[in-house]
């Protein structure tokens, strides 16, 4: 059928070696990146980061100043960006106010020629997947923020393309609507099997979503890895405490057997941690998330003390301040149990992790 047909593979994109400047500034520094047919990739990264500059790049709106772009191994320079054939989904939604949503879905459909039955009927099709059917008749001043987002992306996917690029589609929605469509999205990802190309600043977002995430700094993409790997073996600390919440402890790697070290923090506490690189010992940044220390108030000599500053109730968790005796800062995310009271600032705690939930930075 023609859903079948739609959802054939998406394209390749395959970025090398990019450099985009303007004046003196370099805002795409010498990027590469390789992304897989079908694949679901974000671009993340804080404000300035390049993250607008390569999509923009990519869908062919700014021109290289070094480096190329191949879809499906062809190189993309010379093809204006109405001719790439991709969906293109921005913050804000620019429909045609004066279009009803079936009439602004149906655009794309009209501009490329397409009948009016095969129009009528991905309309239809598409109105079905985004949930908009019972809104068709509509204007777009007479829907909700996200229900226009959607009208957006329905226009975006309307053609079947096999490249959509989205930038910061949902940053003006509200946190609830916001994870709905990102798990709409998602789904739609998979419905259609397009590739695509998603630029978002925010972390959870990017770890919800994507299949694969290319975390970019000052222009330079400084790892590409899935959400797990992300989250658990950052490549950097800017990755690290750009991504969930960190504790960065300052230590000495004292000994080494395989990937697993044994280190030394300023107080002369000992722990093991994991770590892919062949480091040598001395100093050495390790990563442990607030989620995977465990807390006890009895007193454990293999545990590090350490005095609570604040306790916050989140919840279903708590989320505790706390400072080791020579001022290093803990932070601790833990469940709350009711038949504990909060921990109170200057209370005594022991703090301990498992070697795996540890990771020393390369
Ligand atoms: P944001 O999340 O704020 O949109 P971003 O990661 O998408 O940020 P870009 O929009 O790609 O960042 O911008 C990267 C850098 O390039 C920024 O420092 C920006 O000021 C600069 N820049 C972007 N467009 C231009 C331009 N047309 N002229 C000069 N500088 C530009």
């Amino acid at each position: 059928s023609d859903t079948r047909a739609a959802s054939a593979i998406g394209s390749s994109i395959t970025i090398r070696d990019v450099v985009k400047t303007y004046g003196a500034f370099t805002a795409a520094d010498h990027i590469s990146l390789d992304v897989e047919p079908g694949e679901f990739i974000t671009l993340l990264g804080p404000s300035g980061s390049g993250k607008t500059t390569l999509l923009n790049l990519v869908a062919g709106f700014q021109k290289l100043d070094g480096g190329e772009i191949l879809v499906d191994g062809k190189p993309v320079h010379n093809v204006p960006p109405h001719r790439r054939g991709f969906g293109m989904v921005f913050q804000s939604y620019a429909l045609f106010p004066n279009m009803t949503v079936t009439q602004n879905v149906a655009f794309p459909l009209r501009m490329a020629g397409a009948d009016r039955e095969t129009t009528e009927r991905r309309v239809a099709e598409t109105l079905d997947i985004m949930r908009l059917s019972e809104h068709a008749a509509k204007l777009p001043s007479q829907m909700s923020g996200g229900q226009q987002q959607r009208v957006a992306i329905a226009r975006a996917i309307v053609r079947r393309p096999k490249v959509v690029l989205m930038d910061e589609p949902l940053s003006a929605l509200d946190r609830r609507l916001r994870e709905s469509i990102q798990i709409e999205i998602r789904d739609l990802h998979q419905r259609l099997g397009s590739t695509i190309l998603f630029v978002t600043h925010d972390q959870g977002e990017a770890l919800t979503m994507s299949d694969r995430i290319a975390v970019l700094d000052a222009g330079k993409i400084v790892q590409v890895a899935t959400p797990v790997e992300i989250y658990r073996h950052p490549a950097t600390k800017f990755v690290a405490s750009f991504v969930g919440e960190s504790n960065l402890i300052d230590a000495e790697i004292v000994q080494k057997r395989g990937t697993t070290m044994t280190l030394k923090n300023q107080e002369g506490y000992v722990f093991s941690a994991e770590s892919r690189s062949s480091l040598d010992v001395g100093r050495a940044t390790v990563l442990v998330r607030p989620e995977r220390i465990s807390i006890s108030t009895t007193p454990n000599a293999s545990a590090l003390p350490v005095v609570v500053r604040s306790a916050i109730f989140l919840g279903e968790i708590l989320r505790i301040e706390a400072e080791t005796a020579s001022g290093e800062r803990l932070l601790i995310r833990c469940t709350d149990s009711a038949d504990r009271a909060l921990p109170a600032p200057g209370d005594k705690l022991y703090a301990s992790w498992r070697a795996e939930d540890c990771w020393v930075l390369p």
